[in-house]
């Protein structure tokens, strides 16, 4: 394989040459001489081929060092076989420094430890992998200290990547002000790193650990001393090229500093001694409008003088974005007047000391000749949350808005004096205009950092060569008013080649003997910020994109009707990595590996798409790296640009599985709902056959199949019928698991409807919304069973009578797979409008519920997170009285049959066991477990000795019980449906017909299962 080299500086822009290197022998020996995780599968490859920006480059392989000797054994390797290495962390650069043709070694999995805080001297020694809240979070817990650089990733970038990208933040001009400085240069104590040679080295002030390299970068400083002093602007913000400047005395010869922000091309980090700063006691925050963003950004050096902890800016572009992707919708409505808003954190020992900063700046703003349309002060930290919420919305509120183009960074965080920032925006759109751009212009105002995604055309060459014109006249501009290329991001491949503009051609000089001294042989990170690509190499899309219409099941109405625009929508973010909060992604919170992050998934179809290393529709790799999403839904909800995996997988599995046999368990699972009218007929045989049916269908063997009920929900509410005739007409759903299975959960959702003033109407026959068949991309059947639904209830459909279901995940197909496959049937839309959860439904109509003296571990289902949250449940209990907790505790794991298979169970386990089964275990007997869905209550009864409760069946127990409700355990109702006879003799009889059956059934399941192998190492 051809990877880059040493590019020939004698070019006036040098190009990156290549050699060859033996990637067998590579990775044969890299297996040999490493306890590492070593991964050279094209699959893994496409996973790392890019991070958050507009460049793709396939790596040579992946080696995921379980320790600092894998690390160093692996470079000695790469040095012998002359082979480029790429050190990675969360992947999340937006510039292209995080993809390269080169072994990428990611430290994110398990070289991730917080090694100690030192409190008293306000040191932290941390591993390169440890994610920034990682630290965050117990310093401030522990010793009410904080960390100065934040930047909106931080809760899964990594260590080592704000230190290869020099990052900030939201926060930096706190560090600015009480703190060594605002970017993460200035917070970096003393770094240990391994060059490439080999050599280990401790880094610090005064001293590179080593006499010759520190001989040599006295000698380059020296030589480079005058030009450094005039040419590198003094601003709080300039990231771009290297930090020669941290080298010059003044600096006392900062060595760890000047390597801040080499972006991997210079060392690789194997651990870090960082600074921390007193956290704030109490916040205040304030919000202020103007006309427009350039008077909010002319106010800056006002708000400035008041030192604020935080101090961002955000336009009514952001606002209008957000709005039309429906993102924060609540949230956005915190905005005060105004179309430009400066946001300002104060922060003090007492809530009033902060408040007291607040009214200060207000005052002073308001005396001014151009004061503020809009002020508001938030009191309510929720609110405050929310509005920060709303300034990280940022790049996923900007990519993907109905109606235009899509956006792409490139000129993202170009950062000017702040003085000139009213300036700077004012001409920098009047350019854009010009080229028919336009942006959100948002972003760390208080350091004149700007954040945009433009709407470049990235597919053609005419539109790259427009893209290419605007970047050297934004890059005009910036330099002009005395700014940096970069302000945040870092140069990577997006702004290297537009260094010599901003230092000059004698300090590009200066980097490549700097890159040199440290890496002589140019191979850490090859083509990145010095001797670079060209910006206009290595794109994703590029000129000659053209990626293949295909026939698909699901519509991708939101993508123009395109699977590979769905996979593109990841734009890299990687909130998929974050390891607490919300439900995306679970699986990889338990197995921290990219492959099993939404975004690994999206880019391993995107390549499967798009590039010929992985065979379309057909390939095991991507099936495999498919296999641990859960089908949450939590993506479709969390993710800031809403990928939605279920589908993606679904579409993937339904061509992958045409024409061959499924694996068996598909069959028992997926076709559920009619296994269980068979085996309503003879409930009690089913039940007693379940052991056999374990075996056969390849349930894990420490699973428990759920019992079919003795009588299922539609006979018995036909026998029973409605107690409230004159009420208001609803539809109770009888999905599958309601119906056959916990019939008591549908009994008490019967009559919280009638006490909520409902007659009740309950389709009769085989009706099912085919959630299952998703799971196991059976999309015909799926269809037709939609069909049949539509069918079925189209008079009460077009009448508007609402269809209520107790089961979170039959609602949500009826709610969301239902437009995915029929986006233009008016009636499809009008159910998916009318379709509630039972919570949602009781509180839309103003349901007064009996009260209930209790405790409550509230749980949401994922997919009730994705299809309207689980705050009207809260309501609900909180409105009885009972005092509710709800724990961040994601997914439960089960996921619908997913939790039962084999292949699925530990990691089944461990999602469960993060947070929501020990959280059950420890709550006390009297207080009560709810949650909506039929996986999660399996889930708790399985693993934990207690049984959850839908919210149904708390009403019902305090309308049966009172207020008081009996302590302990949930009591069994009488009125629960009865078993329609014993085992019988009869029973018995077929029990053994059934036998044989499944003795045939097993026949087929010893054929070669196409399971995939196993994901999770
Ligand atoms: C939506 C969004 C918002 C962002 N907001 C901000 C922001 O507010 N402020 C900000 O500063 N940035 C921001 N970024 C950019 C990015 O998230 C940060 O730069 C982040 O610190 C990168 O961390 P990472 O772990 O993802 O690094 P990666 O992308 O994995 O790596 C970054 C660089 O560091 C190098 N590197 C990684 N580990 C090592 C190591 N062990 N040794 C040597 N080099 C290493 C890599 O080679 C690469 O060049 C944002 C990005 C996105 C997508
Ligand atoms: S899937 Fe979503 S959250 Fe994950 S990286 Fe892609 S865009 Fe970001
Ligand atoms: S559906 Fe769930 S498990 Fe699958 S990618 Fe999305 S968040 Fe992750």
């Amino acid at each position: 394989m051809k990877v880059p080299t040493k590019a020939d500086p004698r070019a006036a822009t040098p190009p990156v040459s290549t050699e060859e290197v033996d990637v067998r022998s590579l990775e044969h020996e890299l297996r040999r001489s490493t306890e590492a995780e070593v991964r050279f599968t094209a699959g893994d490859r496409a996973i790392y081929s890019t991070g958050g920006s507009n460049y793709r480059m396939l790596p040579i392989g992946v080696v995921i060092p379980r320790s600092v000797d894998d690390v160093v054994e692996t470079v000695r390797v790469c040095r012998e076989h002359r082979a480029p290495l790429l050190p990675r962390g969360g992947g999340t650069s937006l510039a292209g420094q995080c993809c390269n043709v080169a072994v990428v070694l990611d430290f994110s999995k398990y070289l991730n430890r917080l090694i100690e805080i030192d409190a008293d001297a306000r040191l932290a020694r941390v591993q390169p992998g440890l994610i920034l809240d990682h630290l965050r979070d117990p310093a401030q817990a522990q010793h009410q200290l904080t960390f100065g650089p934040d930047p909106s990733t931080h809760d899964h970038c990594t260590f080592g990547g704000m230190i290869g990208n020099n990052s900030c933040g939201v926060r930096s001009v706190m560090a600015q002000f009480n703190g060594p400085g605002s970017r993460m240069s200035d917070n970096v104590h003393e770094l240990e790193v391994l060059l490439y040679d080999g050599r280990r080295l401790r880094v610090g002030k005064g001293s590179s650990g080593d006499p010759e390299i520190d001989r040599k970068l006295t000698e380059l400083r020296d030589r480079y001393a005058a030009l450094v002093r005039e040419r590198y602007p003094d601003i709080p913000r300039r990231v771009s090229g290297y930090n020669l400047d941290d080298l010059m005395p003044e600096n006392d010869f900062d060595v760890a500093a000047a390597l801040v922000g080499t972006e991997g091309t210079c060392v690789t980090v194997l651990e870090a001694t960082v600074h921390l700063i007193p956290a704030p006691k109490h916040k205040s925050l304030l919000v202020v409008g103007w006309d427009s963003e350039y008077e909010a950004a002319d106010h800056v050096m006002t708000v400035l003088e008041h030192e604020p902890t935080g101090l961002e800016g955000i336009d009514h572009v952001l606002i209008e974005d957000m709005k039309a992707v429906g993102m924060h919708p609540e949230d956005v409505e915190l905005v005060p007047e105004g179309q430009g808003w400066l946001v300002v954190e104060f922060g003090g020992d007492t809530k009033e000391e902060a408040d007291a900063k607040a009214h200060d700046l207000v005052a002073e703003l308001k005396k001014g000749d151009n004061p503020p349309e809009g002020i508001k002060l938030y009191d309510d930290p929720e609110l405050e949350q929310h509005m920060w919420d709303v300034r990280e919305a940022g790049l996923g509120a900007t990519a993907f808005i109905p109606g235009k183009p899509d956006t792409y960074e490139g000129w993202e965080d170009s950062a000017v004096p702040p003085e000139q920032l009213g300036t700077y925006l004012r001409r920098l759109r009047k350019i854009a205009k010009k080229y028919d751009y336009d942006s959100a212009l948002y972003g760390h105002y208080g350091q004149g950092c700007v954040h945009a995604r433009w709407n470049f055309d990235l597919r053609s060459a005419p539109g790259i060569k427009k893209f290419r014109s605007f970047l050297d006249e934004a890059s005009d501009l910036v330099l002009e008013l005395g700014g940096s290329i970069s302000g945040e991001h870092g140069d990577g491949e997006s702004k290297a080649e537009l260094l010599p503009k901003m230092f000059g051609p004698e300090l590009i000089d200066g980097f490549r003997e700097f890159k040199s001294i440290w890496d002589p042989d140019w191979k850490m990170n090859p083509g990145k910020v010095v001797d670079p690509y060209p910006i206009t190499q290595n794109l994703r899309l590029g000129p000659n994109y053209a990626p293949p219409q295909l026939k698909t099941h699901f519509a991708y109405a939101k993508d123009n009707g395109s699977f590979e625009h769905a996979a593109l929508r990841c734009v890299g973010i990687g909130k998929c990595r974050h390891t607490s909060g919300d439900v995306m992604c679970p699986s990889y919170m338990v197995t921290r590996e990219e492959k099993h992050t939404t975004r690994g998934r999206a880019r391993i179809l995107w390549e499967m798409v798009n590039h010929g290393e992985l065979d379309l529709w057909k390939s095991d790799e991507v099936l495999e790296a498919l296999d641990l999403c859960l089908s949450c839904k939590g993506c479709t909800k969390d993710c800031p640009v809403s990928v939605d995996m279920p589908t993606l997988k679904s579409e993937f599995l339904s061509h992958y599985y045409d024409g061959r046999l499924r694996p068996r368990h598909a069959y028992a699972f997926g076709l559920i709902d009619q296994a269980a009218r068979v085996a309503s007929k003879l409930p009690a045989v089913a039940n007693a056959l379940a052991p056999v049916t374990k075996r056969l269908v390849g349930v894990h063997p420490k699973r428990h199949l759920p019992e079919f009920a003795p009588l299922t929900l539609q006979d018995w509410y036909a026998k029973r019928g409605t107690h409230n005739p004159s009420g208001k007409k609803v539809i109770l759903w009888p999905d599958t698991f309601t119906n056959h299975f916990h019939t008591d959960v549908g009994v008490a959702a019967v009559e919280a409807l009638e006490d909520a003033g409902c007659r009740v109407v309950m389709p009769q026959g085989h009706l099912c919304c085919g959630r299952p068949l998703y799971d196991y991309g059976m999309l015909d059947l799926a269809k037709r069973y939609l069909e049949r639904v539509l069918d079925a209830l189209r008079d009460d459909i077009r009448a508007g009578t609402p269809v209520v279901g107790a089961e979170p995940s039959c609602v949500a197909v009826l709610k969301d797979e239902l437009l995915k496959m029929r986006p233009n049937d008016q009636d499809a839309r009008r159910l998916a409008q009318q379709t509630y959860h039972l919570a949602e439904f009781l509180d839309q109509e103003g349901y007064e519920p009996p009260p209930l003296q209790r405790k409550a571990i509230l749980h949401e289902h994922c997919h009730q997170h994705a299809t309207g949250g689980i705050d009207p449940d809260k309501k609900l209990l909180e409105a009885m009285g009972v005092e509710v907790e709800k724990p961040d505790s994601g997914c439960c794991g089960m996921a619908g049959a997913w939790g039962y298979e084999k292949s699925h169970y530990d990691v089944s386990i461990a999602c469960g066991e993060r947070v929501l089964l020990p959280k059950v275990r420890e709550a006390s007997p009297d207080a009560l477990v709810v949650t909506a869905g039929f996986s999660c209550r399996s889930q708790i009864e399985q693993e934990t000795p207690r049984r959850a409760l839908h919210i149904a069946q708390v009403i019902q127990l305090a309308r049966d019980h009172g207020a008081g409700g009996p302590r302990g355990p949930y009591p069994e109702r009488a009125a629960s449906p009865k078993p329609q006879g014993g085992k019988s003799r009869g029973d018995k009889v077929i029990a053994a017909a059934v036998g044989v059956g499944l003795a045939a059934l097993a026949a087929y399941a010893s054929r070669p299962s196409r399971k995939p192998k196993r994901a999770w190492r």
